[in-house]
């Protein structure tokens, strides 16, 4: 007998007598789902109120920015939320046949050909379920073209030291050997170091993968110089496009030089993300990859490249919120998205400057749509890390910036278009404020370590215990004005960093339970190590000479 919701039922009945009943060897036999939360809400009311317990412990968009560099974590409209509810959109199977998904069919038509007009390529494939996916979908593109010409030998994959971490796993997963590219002081590509590769490599070059604008949040003028020089040594151009919103109204990547960029619809175009997927990352071709874009054995998509994903239309369910976010904007809106996402990175670039060294800018001075703020200066003089900084931004009730990526010890910070004026300054009086702190280590004012930047956040807890900090409560919570009143309270303190992330302990059931299981590659190893991740790798997202380093 089992029971569900308090109901006995006779459950081996009804998995033999069933028509599709499970063979018994395959039957599970453990118990599964054993936690307490699992069972313990049982009617609306319970599950609304855990659900809302949840959500009071997150510091998420409806109540700060996040200004989280390289992600975009721009607003996920309410509108161009909606219609991803409605069963229409929701229910359709995958596989449903063609003529029973013609809205479908209509919507990833419209999609994909806009898409194509934003990026200046010839086709857009929306196959890919992510950024790194559609990467990998790209770069098959090429050398499906390469073998085409009987280019059999082309597998040499540049790529600058500074792109995001996927690029050299995409590479490796789709058999290429990547060779890195040097970044020079302006953290630019080094166009001596590129034309030495290219050289170097140029019977068996068969792509240069480039972020643009580059991840370090600048406008790299010589991209087309660079794009001509792999062009010439009968190379291809990828250019990672996760930094649309930097570009879109105003740029083209398919009219610069580029062959083949994925988007990021789950950044640039509105769907949801930062808790998991799904995503949509699809890529734009020119006219010479389009017959490799990928293709499908159930589902004839006109094209031949090898599936990425198992659905022909890869997370179809939430094209509707980007289809939406473009229709809403139309040509004229999405390009003044673009210039307010620029503007708003500069702004924060001008206010902070005096306060924070802008590692990276262009020739001009000026930002792409987010800047990196160097910490690693003031951690030499008072060891405040750009870690300590992060936290006690969560006093001021707000998330943190990207930390140590692309460069370690430094924050990325990205405001993007949906932040107003007001939240940029309370942003700006935040950064002020600690700045004012960490002087204040630097002076002796504050305790090296104990201090309002190395215990933060403050949780409800500490400040209801014994307070024997050398700094008043209200410093820990109220160090401006404006939090006056306020009702978030981070419910955590620090979990020891990169620490956790390599020890892994499971807080719930005891870790004896799951010794009986075999978790495989998610199992610390023997020696406490987390395997898959490279010791000493940033703690956020690796970069490319990461992954490369832990290659060799
Ligand atoms: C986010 C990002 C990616 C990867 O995209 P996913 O959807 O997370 O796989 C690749 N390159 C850059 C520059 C990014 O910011």
């Amino acid at each position: 007998m089992a029971a569900s919701f308090g109901v006995a039922f006779d459950d081996a009945a009804l998995d033999e007598d069933g028509a599709d009943a499970l063979p018994g060897e395959l039957r599970r036999r453990s118990a599964y789902l054993t936690h307490p939360v699992f069972s313990a809400h049982r009617s609306e009311t319970s599950m609304l109120r855990y659900l809302r317990s949840l959500s009071d412990k997150d510091l998420a968009l409806d109540r700060t920015m996040i200004p989280l560099g390289s992600c975009t974590m721009k607003l996920n409209a309410a509108t161009e939320m909606a219609a991803i509810t409605w069963p229409e959109f929701a229910g359709l199977h995958p596989f449903a046949p063609v003529e029973q998904a013609r809205g479908y069919t209509r919507l990833i038509d419209e999609l994909c050909g806009w898409l194509a007009e934003v990026t200046g390529y010839a086709a857009v494939s929306v196959q890919p379920n992510a950024g790194s996916q559609g990467e990998f979908a790209g770069l098959l593109a090429i050398r499906g073209y390469h073998r085409s010409r009987g280019d059999e030998g082309r597998d040499v994959c540049l790529i600058p030291s500074s792109a995001h971490g996927t690029n050299a796993a995409s590479a490796v997963m789709a058999g290429m050997r990547v060779v890195v590219v040097a970044c020079d002081e302006a953290g630019n590509v080094d166009l001596g170091d590129l034309r030495a590769k290219v050289d170097q490599h140029a019977e068996r070059l068969a792509a240069i993968m480039l972020t643009y604008p580059s991840t370090h949040g600048v406008y790299e003028t010589e991209v087309r110089e660079i794009c001509a020089a792999v062009h010439d040594a009968g190379g291809q151009v990828y250019v990672d496009g996760a930094n649309l919103n930097a570009l879109v109204g105003l740029a083209r990547p398919g009219r610069f030089g580029s062959d083949v960029s994925h988007l990021n619809l789950h950044k640039t175009f509105c769907i949801p993300h930062g808790g998991g997927g799904p995503g949509v990352g699809p890529i734009g071709v020119a006219e010479h990859l389009v017959p490799f874009l990928p293709g499908h054995p159930l589902v004839d998509t006109g094209t031949s490249g090898p599936a990425v994903s198992g659905a022909p239309y890869g997370s179809a369910g939430i094209l509707p919120i980007s289809w939406a976010y473009v229709r809403l904007m139309g040509p004229d809106g999405l390009t003044r998205a673009t210039e307010h996402a620029i503007l708003g990175a500069n702004y924060l670039a001008s206010r902070l400057r005096e306060h924070f060294p802008v590692l990276y800018t262009g020739a001009d001075g000026m930002v792409a749509h987010e800047c990196i703020l160097d910490i690693r200066p003031l951690t030499k003089a008072t060891g405040i890390t750009n870690d300590d900084i992060a936290k006690r931004l969560i006093d001021f009730g707000f998330h943190a910036p990207t930390m140590s990526f692309p460069v370690a010890g430094t924050l990325m910070v990205e405001p993007t278009e949906s932040e107003d004026k007001a939240e940029l300054d309370r942003f700006v009086e935040a950064m002020v404020t600690i700045r004012g702190e960490i002087e204040k280590v630097a002076t002796g004012e504050y305790d090296a370590t104990d201090n309002p930047l190395r215990n933060a956040p403050h949780t409800l807890a500490m400040l209801a215990g014994e307070w024997e900090r050398p700094y008043p409560r209200t410093t820990a919570i109220y160090p401006v004005r404006g939090l006056q009143g306020r009702s978030y309270l981070s419910p955590v303190r620090r979990i020891d960093q990169a620490y956790g992330d390599r020890n892994l302990v499971c807080a719930c059931p005891p870790i004896e339970a799951f010794a009986e299981h075999d978790f495989g590659a998610h199992a610390p190893d023997a020696d406490g190590s987390t395997p898959g991740r490279a010791a000493g790798a940033p703690d956020d997202l690796g970069t490319t000479a990461d992954v490369v380093g832990a290659q060799a």
